[in-house]
């Protein structure tokens, strides 16, 4: 087998939220696709750890909301490298609810497709969740963030719970990367952090001290050098 082939597949980047009771909680995902167009159906796949997961599965209700291209890598951190269980995913978020409870997330998104659920499937490690979608909208203008995109250009990493995750490699050329041990983000020094104010060719030594990994919120002092 080559995984390499699996990577082949191109996926979008989404916020998957649900609720329940009156409690919400979202998750990043990238395997969200249309079903069919009549009725309109939507489908996800969420691991069975993930609190989102326990959300859908008791209110059968979850909302997708599209990513901007132009996200910062710190909202992928925030819905995608935390736990909702420990850290409300929502603080200094825009969100509003939508008509199934949902939450629809308006910081860094596009559009959004709220769906109630018809039916699901085991495969393992996750559940494939299908939904009727019951309302969806323009948020604003621009493109969609791809999967690709996330990785090749913002630097992005695969977290470990996520189906496409392949064992990444690690091997990178260059002098002086480091390395988050909380999420495997990688700061490169050729191009900097510029979502949070770091130009590229900044040394890491020559970061502020209150810089932190702009996927988890780890410190400076979680990194260590990749070795090359
Ligand atoms: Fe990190």
């Amino acid at each position: 087998m080559n995984f390499e082939a699996f990577k082949k597949i191109s996926y979008g980047l989404y916020i998957v939220s649900s609720k329940k009771n009156s409690k919400i909680n979202g998750q990043i995902a990238n395997t969200v696709f249309q079903v069919s167009a009549d009725p309109p159906l939507i489908a996800v796949c969420i691991n069975k750890e993930n609190l989102t997961h326990e959300f859908i599965e008791n209110s059968k209700v979850f909302c997708i909301s599209v990513l901007a291209k132009d996200a910062p890598l710190r909202i992928i951190g925030q819905f995608g490298f935390r736990s909702g269980r420990d850290y409300n995913k929502f603080k200094n978020i825009d969100y509003t609810i939508g008509k199934t409870g949902a939450p629809i997330v308006l910081s860094f998104t596009i559009a959004y497709l709220d769906a109630r659920v018809i039916g699901n499937m085991n495969v393992g490690t996750h559940t494939f969740f299908v939904g009727k979608v019951v309302d969806s909208d323009i948020i604003k203008k621009g493109e969609p963030m791809t999967y690709a995109y996330y990785h090749r250009v913002k630097g992005g990493k695969t977290p470990v719970k996520a189906p496409t995750y392949i064992k990444e490699d690690r091997e990178v050329n260059g002098l002086d990367k480091y390395v988050c041990k909380i999420c495997g983000y990688i700061y490169d020094p050729d191009k900097g952090d510029p979502d949070n104010g770091i130009a590229p060719d900044t040394m890491f030594e020559n970061l502020p001290d209150d810089w932190v990994c702009p996927i988890c919120g780890a410190t400076k002092d979680q990194f260590e050098k990749v070795k090359q």
